[in-house]
Formats: C-alpha cells, sequence, structure tokens
C-alpha cells in the first residue's frame, strides 16, 4: 500500500523539536563565541569553527555525541517514523544539520534503520579528533544557482535527485515534512498528487500561505508530534 510513497523529512524542528546545532550551541557553552561569528561566515563553516572552539578545549567528539543523546525527542515522532517504515513507505531525509548530529540522534533512538537515505551536510572527525563539518554542496566546484537556497545546501535540487533515482514505470507519491525557508524550495518541486506538512506558524508556512497557489502539492499543517503523527497516518493510508 505504502511502497508507492517517499516520505522526505527536514531534521531540525521536524524530526526533533529543537535545532539540533543550536543545541550543541547553548549546552556547550558557545553562545558568546556564536554571536560573535554568526554574521561572519556561513553556516556550515561557522559550526565547523564551533567544532575547532570544542576541539581546542579538550571536548571530544563522543562528548559531542553524548550531548546529543540528552536532546528531548517527541515519543509521537517515534512512532510516526517507525509505523510509516513497517507500511513500507521509502523515507528520507534532507537536512542542513550534519551527518554525526544527524547519525547519533537516530541511532540513539532506533530509528536508522527506517531511513534509505540521509542528504545532509557531510561530517568526520578527522585524525587529531576533532570533529569536521563540510558543505553538502561543494560551493566552488559545483555551485547550484538556487536564488532561494544558501551555497551549501539546494534542498529541491535533492528532490529532483531522489525523484530522478525512482524506476520511471512507478509513480511515487511524495509527502515533504519540514518547518523552515530551506524547505520553501523542496515545497515548489512538489507536483499535483503530492503532499507538503508544514509546521503551522513556522516560516514554511508562512512562505506557503502568502501565496498558496505557487504549490501544487495539497497542503496539511501540523502544530505538535501528535499531529504530525496523525496528519501523516491519515495521508499514509488515503494513498
Ligand atoms: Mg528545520
Ligand atoms: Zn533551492
Amino acid at each position: 500500500m505504502c511502497g508507492s510513497v517517499v516520505v522526505v523529512w527536514d531534521f531540525d524542528r521536524t524530526i526533533i523539536n529543537d535545532d539540533s546545532d543550536r543545541w550543541v550551541i547553548t549546552q556547550m557553552g558557545l553562545t558568546p563565541l556564536f554571536n560573535q561569528l554568526r554574521h561572519t561566515m556561513p553556516w556550515t563553516s561557522l559550526m565547523d569553527r564551533m567544532m575547532e572552539e570544542l576541539h581546542s578545549q579538550g571536548i571530544t567528539a563522543n562528548d559531542i555525541a553524548h550531548c546529543l543523546k540528552t536532546l528531548p525527542f517527541h515519543p509521537s515522532l517515534i512512532s510516526a517514523i517507525k509505523s510509516a517504515h513497517a507500511l513500507g513507505c521509502d523515507l528520507r531525509i534532507i537536512s542542513d544539520a550534519n551527518s554525526f548530529y544527524i547519525d547519533t540522534i537516530l541511532e540513539h533512538h532506533g530509528l536508522s534503520g527506517c531511513f534509505s537515505q540521509v542528504n545532509t551536510n557531510p561530517a568526520f572527525v578527522d585524525k587529531q579528533g576533532r570533529l569536521r563539518i563540510t558543505p553538502f554542496h561543494h560551493p566552488t566546484l559545483s555551485p547550484h544557482a538556487c536564488p532561494l537556497c544558501p551555497p551549501n545546501m539546494c534542498k529541491g535540487l535533492v528532490i529532483d535527485q531522489i525523484r530522478d533515482s525512482l524506476p520511471e514505470n512507478q509513480r511515487r507519491r511524495f509527502i515533504y515534512i519540514g518547518d523552515g525557508t530551506g524547505d520553501y524550495c523542496p515545497t515548489l518541486k512538489l507536483k499535483e498528487g503530492d503532499f507538503v506538512m508544514p509546521r503551522k506558524d513556522y516560516p514554511l508556512w508562512n512562505r506557503i500561505c502568502s501565496d498558496p497557489k505557487l504549490v501544487n502539492a495539497k497542503v496539511h499543517g501540523w502544530s505538535n508530534g501528535e499531529e504530525l503523527e496523525t496528519t501523516l497516518s491519515n495521508l499514509i493510508s488515503a494513498n
């Protein structure tokens, strides 16, 4: 039944209620440095700089992982993800966080096996033990030329790549779930028969409401984990 549905998830403020970058900054006492540098460099470089600071203080990648595991995770999201996966939906993430944060959090909550693909900024621990965060799209080798998106990631381009990678004979219905301005570009890539689930009163929702005619997908808002779970389950079973 659900085999023909691709559910694409944003991560921060969608799968988790918080923002993982902000969580680490706040919990690790980096707010003053973050505020000092936030307007001087692109987001991914800024997060990489934050990791340099932690490394210089002797804080290890394990310590950062531990910090991520303390981040609250709504039980409705766990059941929403597990049941969509159990029904045979193809679940994917497109996120401007990074692979270390996302993998750590998903694994901690037993959700790693539910997603067929995580598209995000690649992170790795270097020889010195410092966590490095690098851009998803290389800014100089492959600029994406999308005016809606930051240089390191155009989520709409990723939606196109996912659609192109699916077998042509099977029409797949997309359900896109997100909250932020970065989720508007992929929303515009959705077609008739697809669904978008914006978090109510967050930037994506406001953007869609400002000119609903631009969006081909049907719009179903949600305000909390319970509503997200119920809405998603209804959309999947109506398919
Ligand atoms: Mg988000
Ligand atoms: Zn874009």
